[in-house]
């Protein structure tokens, strides 16, 4: 087994490239696997493994990643890190280690402390992803930036991504997501950011924490593990962020909507569709420039708002932004505008769902001109613990004054929110409840009224991305 204690505070500097810098910072038994060879990456799923890929086996809950070693080596991987290699056939390409997903982390705690870049942190409980691909827009029109893909924000995602970096990359843009106390603690002792970006606090993955005050904390860890010559950057407009920011010694830049205090604010301009929204920022002594976010969503301002004040913070020009933010697109499933000929608009927002997000897309509405029909679908949000039957009845009850045209419900929690709005909902508001996407899917009958603004929410695990499709289909 290795000697190694990897620990990622004190990792070297050693750029991980090869077989052989994989062995050297390791350590480990290394069962022959000593080949010289260039290490293109590291994959944790043995069906996306890519030739020269190094495969981590995890052993998971339900099943046990070493099964899938000898694939994993069909398909290209170069070698497999591992901690047994019982019942691998290709057992001499493996690298046992008494821990795959440390020693994962201490290899990418390593390679990053050989690179240049400097890394941005991003936590928040909700905005954390969107903030990311539009920073690294904002951060690329001056230097070479680097992103973490997708949603690998974990202890097993984030040193994936890290290892990617090299030696001509100036920024990375690290999403750092959390379940539990300690996670980004540890996500900032392998990546070590030089900047931190704290989007918000809100009552989501609660299913692990006592209350807010545990979230708090633990989202604090981003701010705490700041170097003394770090950066942070804040959301002045979240009370419980900026009190807990406020105590912050080193340096730090605030920005805001509502706060005008705010180092960097935005004024959101009037607008009457979905397709763009118009904000001025405002920034230094008298300085502005009008921007124009080509995406669905007031709250999407907030995270563009945080990706131009990293931006500032760091020198980028006002006209830089506007160029950043000319070509931005949403991932898919958040907040993706789905544009129809016959003056249908979709949104697929099938990615996840909370009371706070929920919330802010019924404000989205509220600019829409009054011409349009206004149609909200809705599934089951997950994660929010014992409380969420009484949360979800509640939002029926705050549904009805939000003046929709038709509401359709979509799962078995969101049948409470279909009692509560069942007792308030206005005459001639449409109202449809399924417990099922397939149902939901299935009882797409009738045309699509000419001028429809459809949102359609939901946490990833309804699959509403299925009744999107098929609503799509029919236009
Ligand atoms: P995750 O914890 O799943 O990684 P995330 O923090 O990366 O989430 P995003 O993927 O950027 O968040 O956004 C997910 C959804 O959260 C969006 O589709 C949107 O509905 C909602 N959302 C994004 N930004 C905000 C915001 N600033 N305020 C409220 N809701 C938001
Ligand atoms: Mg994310």
């Amino acid at each position: 087994m290795s000697q190694v204690p990897y620990s990622f505070k004190d990792a070297p500097a050693m750029a991980v490239e090869r077989l052989t810098d994989v062995i050297r910072v390791l350590q480990p038994k290394a069962h022959g696997c000593t080949e010289d060879v260039a290490v293109t990456g590291f994959s944790i799923d043995s069906r996306n493994v890519q030739p020269g890929e190094i495969y981590v086996a995890i052993q998971g809950q339900r099943v046990d990643g070493h099964q899938f070693c000898d694939e994993a080596m069909k398909r290209g991987a170069v070698a497999c890190l591992v901690t047994h290699t019982e019942g691998i056939e290709q057992s001499k390409q493996c690298i046992v280690v008494e821990d795959s997903i440390r020693a994962l982390g201490y290899l990418a705690a390593c390679h990053r402390r050989a690179m240049k870049a400097n890394v941005i942190g991003i936590t928040g409980s909700v905005g954390k992803t969107t903030t990311k691909e539009i920073l690294t827009a904002v951060l690329n029109t001056n230097w070479r930036t680097r992103k973490s893909q997708g949603n690998y924000n974990s202890t097993i995602g984030l040193p994936i991504e890290l290892l990617k970096l090299r030696p001509d990359d100036a920024w990375m843009v690290a999403e750092m997501g959390m379940s539990t106390a300690g996670e980004i603690a540890q996500l900032v002792d392998i990546a070590k950011p030089q900047v931190a970006l704290w989007t918000a606090v809100q009552p989501v993955h609660l299913a692990n924490f006592e209350n807010i005050d545990g979230i708090v904390n633990a989202k604090a860890e981003l701010m705490e593990g700041l170097g003394e010559d770090g950066l942070l950057i804040f959301n002045a407009d979240d009370p419980r962020v900026a009190k807990r920011c406020a105590a912050f010694a080193g340096r730090k830049f605030s920005y805001g909507i509502l706060d005008a205090r705010a180092d960097v604010r935005a004024r959101i301009e009037p607008f009457s569709d979905w397709d763009s929204t118009p904000f001025m920022v405002e920034f230094g002594k008298g300085k502005h420039q009008m921007l124009n976010l080509p995406m669905v969503g007031r709250f999407n301002v907030g995270n563009a708002l945080a990706a131009c004040a990293v931006g500032l913070a760091l020198g980028v020009s006002g006209s830089d932004l506007v160029a950043a933010l000319r070509y931005i697109k949403p991932s898919d499933q958040r907040c993706k505008l789905l544009a129809y000929t016959g003056d249908v608009l979709v949104v697929d927002d099938s990615y996840n769902a909370n009371p706070y997000a929920v919330e802010q897309v019924l404000r989205s509405f509220a600019p829409l001109s009054p011409r349009y029909f206004r149609w909200l679908v809705l599934g089951d949000m997950l994660e929010l613990g014992d409380e969420e039957e009484q949360i979800h009845l509640e939002l029926g009850y705050r549904l009805a004054g939000y003046g929709f045209d038709r509401i359709t419900l979509v799962g078995d929690l969101v049948e409470r929110t279909y009692e509560g709005l069942k007792t308030r909902a206005a005459d001639g508001v449409e109202l449809e409840y399924f417990s099922s996407v397939n149902e939901a899917a299935a009882a797409l009958n009738g045309p699509i009224p000419e001028g429809a603004r459809i949102w359609c929410k939901a946490s990833r695990g309804i699959r509403l991305e299925r009744f999107v499709q098929a609503l799509t289909a029919k236009l």
